[in-house]
């Protein structure tokens, strides 16, 4: 897989200290071993992605392997591809992505937000971390295998740019019932998650698989429950009340349930 310059898009030679293409852009690695391909331009804010307080929440809240079955799953996937580079989009502080090294001889981790790629470099070195944003993948065209996509905004153009005809896409969302009772907790009017609702978007480039749901038995002490909330941010609308009223668990029993599709690159 290449790395192009997110500034001409020529290719980036990758050195120790420094990558740098033929135009003299360079971009220095970082101490912690990731890159930062985000061009000025392409940032909304001075640290776009989520803040973090909300990464280092997930970091602990995925490292107690909460969400183990996902990666099973996913990973369970992956293996039998027998693939040599796979991309994740949105990659956060690595749980999923450092789990794919294994499978895999060339594995990169993109996500727009520093804090958690920097994180994510820390505790999985040799694999190729940069912040960068999906919406403008410093990737050469069709140079990639596999692409996960878990809990991420879509961009669909991109991905069918970067991945190679007949190249796979796995999509995680959360399935309808995902953590269902704790909504309830939260919200008056508890709605159905539409994971399928993303199908009309793919569906010009990519053709679906296979779709199945993995759930997660949850059993959360008020530390994990409390990760969980700051993690998700949908928690944050509901009104204070409610969200005090969660710390009266001493175990909050609910369910994690994954949506996870598989498709293919339709050939041009
Ligand atoms: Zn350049």
């Amino acid at each position: 897989m290449s790395v192009i310059c997110p500034l001409c898009r020529g290719p980036l030679a990758r050195q120790p200290k420094v990558w740098r293409c033929t135009q003299g852009h360079s971009f220095d690695v970082a101490r912690e071993g990731y890159v930062n391909l985000l061009p000025v331009q392409h940032k909304k804010s001075r640290d776009p992605g989520d803040d973090a307080l909300m990464v280092m929440a997930r970091r602990a809240f995925l490292e107690a392997d909460h969400y183990r079955p996902l990666r099973d799953a996913l990973l369970a996937q992956v293996a039998p591809l027998a693939a040599n580079t796979l991309l994740d989009i949105g990659c956060g502080e690595g749980y999923y992505t450092g789990a794919f090294a294994d499978a895999l001889p060339e594995v990169i981790g993109v996500d727009i937000a520093r804090s958690a790629v920097r994180m994510a470099a820390r505790r999985y070195p040799g694999l190729t971390w940069l912040v960068a944003s999906g919406a403008h993948l410093p990737l050469a065209d069709a140079s990639v295998d596999v692409i996960t996509n878990v809990f991420t905004q879509l961009h669909v153009g991109e991905m069918q740019r970067v991945l190679r005809p007949d190249g796979h896409l796995l999509v995680v969302s959360p399935a309808a019932r995902h953590l269902w009772t704790l909504r309830e907790q939260l919200f008056d009017d508890v709605r159905a998650h539409q994971p399928d609702k993303f199908l009309a978007t793919l569906e010009a480039g990519f053709t679906l698989l296979d779709w199945h749901e993995v759930s997660a038995p949850l059993q959360l002490s008020p530390p994990a429950l409390q990760q969980l909330l700051q993690m998700t941010p949908y928690a944050w609308k509901a009104r204070p009340e409610k969200r005090q009223a969660l710390v009266a668990f001493d175990l909050f029993e609910t369910e994690a349930v994954f949506s996870l599709m598989r498709f293919t690159r339709r050939p041009d």
